[in-house]
């Protein structure tokens, strides 16, 4: 695994890029020009890795594009110590993120392939969520609830209701909701029963899966 001033100058322009599209905490522009994303897809396609591009990974999912990363990063506002839930690990990058924000980090991932390389290959880089959990996104983690962030980086066709009820009164979850085109949906818990709703533009994710049997 390398990482070369090559590779260093690259994340420097995409956090640039970044920026002129609409990222503007520092944190996470920081965090993109920390993280190697080259190094979490395959290595014949390292070119690809520093354009602002959603590209293919293993189990026909995707590593979502940079700019939908840093900008689901920048709207739940992630503070050292949040308690994040995510649901779909996938490679790894946007856990990588949140960990460089330093959030504390339960991760959930329901294609078993994916869980078993991501959670081996984060810890060699550095990166060690609270938890890694082979499961159902759809369900939450209700042991660990309640979170002061949700985010959800696939597709959802409907908000699932124990991810609401997971949230800290002041919580948010940041989930695209939608079939093939979503529209990125932010709540926020303004008390036990009450929740604000913003919708935030138009996102394209690979499908939220259903729980296998
Ligand atoms: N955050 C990831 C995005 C991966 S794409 C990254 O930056 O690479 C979405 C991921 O969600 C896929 O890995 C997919 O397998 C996973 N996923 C789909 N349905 C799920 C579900 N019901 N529960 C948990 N994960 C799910």
């Amino acid at each position: 695994m390398k990482d070369t001033s090559k590779h260093q100058g690259l994340r420097n322009q995409l956090s640039k890029v970044l920026n002129s599209k609409g990222i503007t905490n520092e944190n996470v522009l920081n965090a993109i020009r920390q993280i190697p994303r080259h190094l979490f897809i395959d290595s014949s396609f390292e070119d690809h890795a520093y354009k602002d591009k959603a590209f293919p990974i293993a189990a026909e999912q995707t590593i979502s594009q940079p700019y939908t990363v840093a900008f689901q990063s920048q709207t739940l506002a992630i503070l050292p110590n949040d308690k994040v839930l995510e649901i779909g690990t996938g490679s790894g990058y946007q856990t990588a993120i949140l960990l460089e924000l330093k959030a504390e980090v339960f991760t959930i991932e329901r294609q078993r392939e994916l869980f078993k390389k991501t959670s081996l290959f984060l810890p060699k880089l550095g990166y060690n969520p609270k938890r890694f959990i082979f499961g159902d996104g759809y369900k939450g983690l209700p042991d660990q609830a309640p979170f002061d962030k949700i985010i959800v980086t696939a597709g959802a066709p409907f908000v699932p209701k124990p991810l609401l009820s997971q949230l800290k009164v002041g919580g948010m979850l940041l989930i695209p909701v939608g079939g093939e085109k979503q529209i990125m949906t932010l709540f926020i818990r303004k008390s036990v029963k009450e929740f604000e709703k913003k919708e935030l533009g138009d996102f394209a994710f690979v499908p939220m899966l259903e729980e296998k049997n």
